[in-house]
C-alpha cells in the first residue's frame, strides 16, 4: 500500500550503477514521490527485452533504496516490482540512456525493454535517452523526466502504451522544443571486424560507427537534428493489423 499517499516511482536503466544518468535522474523525481532504484550490475545496453531463465537473480543492497541485480533491464522492472516492492508503483521511468534510442533502436534497447517491461505489468512507463554527443547534458534530459512523469502521474497512460523520450545533448536553454514523433529510419553499419584473439581463435566483432538516419518528417530522428525533445509513443501490440486482410486471402492447407 502506498504510505501516506506517497507516490512510489520506480526507476531502473540498461547502463548500470556508475551510469552518468542515473542518479540526476533519481534525484529529479525524488520530489515527486518515493524513488527507488533497480539497475544491472553490469552494464547491459542492446539487451533488448531478455529475461533471465536459466540462472538464479542475485540482488545486492547499494544503499537503502538502490539495488543492483544480475539480471536485464528487464529483469530489474519484472523481478524488482513483483518481488522487491511488493506494492503499488505509479511509474516507472528507465534512463538517462547514455546515447540516442531512436527508430529501430527501440527494438534493440534494453531502456526501452524495461519499460516495455513496466507497460505489460500494467504500469505507466517512459524511457528516456541522452542523445549524446559528447557534451553529457543530462541535467536538461532529468528536469524534462521530472516534468513529464508528473504529467503521467496526474494523466496516466492508455494501456499497452509507453512512451520513448530522447533528449538533445545541450543546454536547456538551446532545446528548441518539444515534438511528439514517430519512429525514424535507422541505418546501421554492416560490416563485423574479425581478427584472432591472444589465445589464437578467431573473433568478429560488429563494427562502424554509430548509426546515421534518414529524416524522414516528423520523426525522432529530425527532432533531435533540429534541437528539440522527442517524445514518441510506442504500442506493445506488434499486430499488423491491416495486413490481415491481405494474409486472410492467402490458400491456407492444413
Ligand atoms: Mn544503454
Amino acid at each position: 500500500m502506498r504510505r501516506n499517499g506517497e507516490r512510489q516511482i520506480f526507476v531502473c536503466n540498461d547502463d548500470g550503477i556508475y551510469a552518468p544518468g542515473l542518479k540526476i535522474l533519481a534525484r529529479a523525481l525524488s520530489s515527486l514521490g518515493r524513488v527507488t532504484v533497480v539497475v544491472p550490475d553490469q552494464e547491459r545496453s542492446a539487451a533488448s527485452h531478455a529475461i533471465t531463465l536459466h540462472k538464479p537473480i542475485r540482488v545486492h543492497r547499494v544503499d537503502h533504496r538502490t539495488y543492483i541485480i544480475n539480471g536485464t533491464p528487464a529483469d530489474c522492472v519484472r523481478f524488482g516490482v513483483l518481488t522487491m516492492l511488493k506494492q503499488r508503483v505509479d511509474i516507472i521511468v528507465s534512463g538517462i540512456n547514455s546515447g540516442p534510442n531512436l527508430g529501430a533502436d527501440t527494438i534493440y534497447s534494453g531502456t526501452i525493454g524495461a519499460a516495455v517491461e513496466g507497460t505489460m505489468l500494467g504500469i505507466p512507463s517512459i524511457a528516456v535517452s541522452l542523445a549524446y554527443q559528447g557534451h553529457g547534458n543530462y541535467k536538461p534530459a532529468a528536469a524534462f523526466s521530472r516534468q513529464l512523469a508528473k504529467m503521467v502521474l496526474e494523466k496516466s497512460l492508455p494501456r499497452n502504451i509507453c512512451l520513448n523520450v530522447n533528449v538533445p545533448d545541450r543546454p536547456r536553454n538551446k532545446i528548441k522544443g518539444v515534438m511528439v514523433t514517430l519512429l525514424g529510419k535507422r541505418i546501421y553499419g554492416k560490416d563485423f571486424e574479425s581478427g584472432v584473439d591472444p589465445r589464437g581463435q578467431a573473433y568478429y566483432w560488429l563494427a562502424g560507427a554509430t548509426p546515421s538516419g534518414i529524416s524522414v518528417p516528423g520523426s525522432d530522428i529530425t527532432a533531435i537534428e533540429q534541437g528539440k525533445i522527442s517524445v514518441t509513443p510506442i504500442r506493445l501490440d506488434m499486430t499488423a493489423m491491416d495486413m490481415i486482410p491481405v494474409f486472410k486471402q492467402w490458400k491456407w492447407q492444413v
